[in-house]
C-alpha cells in the first residue's frame, strides 16, 4: 500500500480500450485519474455525455463528470499516462511524454519493436522492465515508453512461456477467432460481421505481429538488448461476432515432446516471476486449464480471474506437430487495459516511476 495515490491520466478514454482504463482503475488500491484525454470531437465536454458507454458494468461515478481534455502535455500531468490512442497518433504524442518525465503504459504498437522499449508481461517477462532504464540514458528523458502485446499474441505467450521453459518450443502454428472489442468502437460494421468471419484483421499487419511479438517477449535480455526467441511462427488472424475475448487455436512442435497430461500440469502450475506475483493486477492463476471437450469458450471464460488470467484448454497430441491446445484470453482486459495497469504496478513496484 502506498501512503498516496499516484496520479494517473487516460489517453483515449472514451473509445473501447478508455473505457475499460476507467473501469478497471476505479478504486485501484495506487492510482488515482487525474485527466482524461480524448480527440477534438470529445474535448471540453463531461465524460458522461462525450463517451458512448459500451461496457455491461455501470460508468464509474469519478469519471461522469470529468471534463475531457486534449492529449497535449500541456493539458496532462501525472505520474503515468496510459495510452489508448491508434497508432499514428501514439506515435507523435508518446515521445513528448516521456519527454516530459511522465511513464507512458502504451497499447499502441507504435514503439513496440523499439530495442529500448519494453514490450511486457509481467507474468512472462517482468525482468525486460529494466530496459527502461537503457531507454532513459539513449533517449535522454526522465520518462519512459513501456508497452502491452497485442491482444491475440498475449494468451498465446503466456500458455506459451510455461511449456517452453519445460520443454523448448520450437515451432507455433496458430488460428485467431478475434473478438469485436478488439476493432474499436464503433468498429466493424453489423452487416459485414453478422453470420460471418472475416479472415483478415485490421487490414493487414495482425499476423505480423503475433508471428514477431511472442519472439521478443521469450527472448533473453542480455547487456541492455534482448535477443529474439528462435521460434517459427506461423499465424492465421480472424474476426468473428463474439464481443469480447480472443481465442486461439495453436498447435506447437517441442524440443523435448511431451504428453497432453504432463503439458496440462506444466501449464497449470506456472506461476508469475517473483516481482509480478502479488501486485494488484496480477492473474490469479496465471493460466486456468480447462478439463472440457467443449472449454474454454469466450462467453463462459473471459472473465474468469477477473479477466486477467489466461484460460488453456483442449490439450491434446497433434498428429504432425507436438501438442495442440485452444487459448482464451479477454482482449481489453489482459490483452489491453489491464495489461498497461499490471505494467505500471511493475513499473512502481520495481521502484523504475
Ligand atoms: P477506439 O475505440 O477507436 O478509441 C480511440 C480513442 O482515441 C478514443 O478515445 C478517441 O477519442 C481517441 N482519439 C482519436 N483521435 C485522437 C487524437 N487525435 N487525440 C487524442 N485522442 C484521440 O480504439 P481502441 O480499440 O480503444 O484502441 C486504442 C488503442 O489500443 C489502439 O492503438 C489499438 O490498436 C490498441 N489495442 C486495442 C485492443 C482492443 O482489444 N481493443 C487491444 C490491444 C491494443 P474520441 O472519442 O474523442 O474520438
Amino acid at each position: 500500500m502506498l501512503s498516496s495515490p499516484i496520479p494517473v491520466a487516460v489517453l483515449g478514454a472514451t473509445g473501447s480500450v478508455g473505457q475499460r482504463f476507467i473501469s478497471l482503475l476505479d478504486h485501484h488500491p495506487w492510482f488515482k485519474v487525474v485527466a482524461l484525454a480524448a480527440s477534438d470531437r470529445s474535448v471540453g465536454q463531461k465524460y458522461a455525455d462525450a463517451t458512448r458507454w459500451i461496457l455491461d458494468t455501470p460508468m464509474p461515478d469519478y469519471a461522469r463528470d470529468m471534463i475531457i481534455v486534449p492529449a497535449s502535455t500541456e493539458s496532462v500531468q501525472a505520474k503515468i499516462v496510459f495510452s489508448a490512442l491508434h497508432n499514428e497518433i501514439a506515435k507523435d504524442l508518446e515521445p513528448q511524454f516521456a519527454q516530459a518525465g511522465m511513464a507512458v503504459c502504451s497499447n499502441a504498437s507504435s514503439y513496440r519493436r523499439g530495442e529500448d522499449v519494453p514490450l511486457l508481461l509481467p507474468e512472462v517477462n517482468a525482468e525486460h522492465i529494466h530496459l527502461v532504464t537503457q531507454q532513459r540514458q539513449n533517449k535522454n528523458w526522465s520518462g519512459c515508453i513501456i508497452t502491452n502485446p497485442n491482444c491475440t499474441s498475449t494468451g498465446l505467450t503466456v500458455a506459451l512461456k510455461a511449456l517452453d521453459d519445460a520443454f523448448g518450443v520450437r515451432k507455433v502454428f496458430a488460428v485467431s477467432l478475434q473478438a469485436l472489442s478488439g476493432a474499436g468502437y464503433p468498429g466493424v460494421s453489423s452487416l459485414d460481421i453478422m453470420d460471418n468471419v472475416i479472415p483478415n484483421v485490421g487490414n493487414g499487419g495482425e499476423e505480423e505481429k503475433v508471428e514477431w511479438e511472442p519472439r521478443k517477449m521469450l527472448g533473453k535480455l542480455h547487456a541492455g538488448t534482448i535477443e529474439l526467441a528462435e521460434m517459427r511462427f506461423s499465424v492465421h488472424t480472424n474476426r468473428v461476432a463474439v464481443i469480447d475475448g480472443h481465442t486461439v487455436c495453436a498447435s506447437v512442435e517441442l524440443a523435448h515432446p511431451a504428453d497432453p497430461e504432463t503439458a496440462e500440469a506444466i501449464l497449470r502450475a506456472y506461476s508469475a516471476p517473483a516481482s509480478a506475483r502479488e501486485l494488484p493486477s496480477s492473474p490469479r492463476p496465471v493460466i486456468e486449464v480447462r478439463e472440457e471437450a467443449d472449454r474454454p469458450q469466450p462467453r463462459l471464460d473471459r472473465l474468469t480471474g477477473n479477466g486477467m488470467t489466461t484460460v488453456v484448454g483442449r490439450v491434446r497430441r497433434d498428429p504432425i506437430l507436438d501438442l495442440k491446445f485452444v487459448v482464451l484470453s479477454h482482449n481489453t482486459i489482459r490483452g489491453a487495459a489491464g495489461a498497461s495497469i499490471y505494467n505500471a504496478e511493475l513499473l512502481v513496484n520495481e521502484g523504475l516511476l
